[in-house]
């Protein structure tokens, strides 16, 4: 495993879990509990999620019995749009975050999307960091434009931006643009939720092939290898070592040239550009 070095001096795994759409709290305690002990550190999770006690739970329980302590693993959560009416309620947020996950800080904070009153939900992040009950703040699907905007308003800067990319969505400007601001770029569906044909892609099969790897660690392989943290998701034991078992072959400039023109130049997952969604967005709401 390795680590990227946040821009406040905080280390990450290179490589977390994600838990969105495991919403069965009994489900999800058992698959954070089975992912920390294949050797996940950096755990993925949101308010929106609905499943912050079940990993809170899974936590406790894995540093209960000697798998890990909480110093050796990187815990986020994000704050949902509801929350980013302004300062004070993405303030509060946090802080049913930590309660939910019975901890006493989480490591990275996430504005869950650049919708409401972010820039005062942001101000909201930067408070709870200065009181140490959050060690990193950072954003989520905020697209180059938004982030830039952001990058030069605010006081702390954005340690991470995590937004969709993998094989068919490669997002490199995105990056340049994270990169020239010191903001780590983190995938989110780094297997593009299994869309596209992803696991038995003919290509990414090849590739994977002349290492022993699958198309999957072929596509994992690819983001971090370009300097992008991955944080894929899986309910099976089996599906979580291959995707972790990603840290002992390299590809080559061909290789990754290969794979990075996959890409379609947008997402299939969500249209962020879609004044439905938006509006869908903006009037979830995960509490009352
Ligand atoms: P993903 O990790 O790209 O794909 C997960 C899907 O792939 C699941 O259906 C999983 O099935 C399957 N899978 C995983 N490994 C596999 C393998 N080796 N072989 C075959 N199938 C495999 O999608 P994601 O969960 O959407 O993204 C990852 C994480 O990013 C999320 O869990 C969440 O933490 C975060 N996320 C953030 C945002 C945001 O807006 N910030 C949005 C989406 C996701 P099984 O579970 O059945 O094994």
């Amino acid at each position: 495993m390795e680590y990227f070095t946040l821009n406040n001096g905080t280390k990450m795994p290179a490589e977390g879990f994600g838990v969105f759409q495991i919403p069965d709290p009994v489900q999800c305690e058992e698959v954070v509990y089975n992912a920390i002990k294949t050797g996940y550190r950096l755990i993925d999770t949101a308010a929106s999620y609905m499943n912050e006690e079940a990993v809170g739970k899974a936590v406790k329980r894995a540093i209960a019995d000697g798998l890990v302590t909480r110093e050796e693993l990187f815990i986020t959560t994000k704050i949902w749009v509801q929350d980013q009416e302004n300062e004070e309620t993405a303030y509060q947020a946090i802080r049913t975050s930590l309660k939910k996950l019975d901890m006493e800080y989480v490591d990275l904070i996430l504005l869950h999307q650049a919708m409401k009153d972010y820039f005062a939900a942001y101000r909201g992040m930067e408070k709870a960091y200065r009181e140490g009950l959050v060690k990193a703040i950072g954003v989520a699907n905020f697209f180059p434009e938004v982030l830039t905007n952001l990058c030069e308003t605010v006081e702390i800067m954005p340690a991470v931006n995590q937004i969709e990319m993998h094989p068919f969505f490669t997002q490199e400007k995105a990056i340049e643009n994270m990169r020239r601001y010191n903001v780590v770029p983190q995938a989110w569906g780094p297997l593009d939720e299994g869309r596209h044909g992803i696991f038995t892609d003919p290509e990414l099969t090849a590739i994977g092939s002349r290492y022993g790897k699958s198309a999957a660690q072929t596509a994992l392989r690819w983001n971090v290898q370009r300097g992008v943290s991955i944080i894929p998701k899986s309910t099976h034991v089996e599906r979580m070592e291959q995707n972790i078992d990603i840290w002992d072959f390299s590809l080559t400039d061909e290789e990754m040239k290969t794979v990075s023109a996959k890409d379609l130049g947008h997402s299939e997952i969500i249209n962020h550009y879609d004044p439905d969604l938006v509006r869908v967005l903006d009037n979830m709401k995960i509490h009352g």
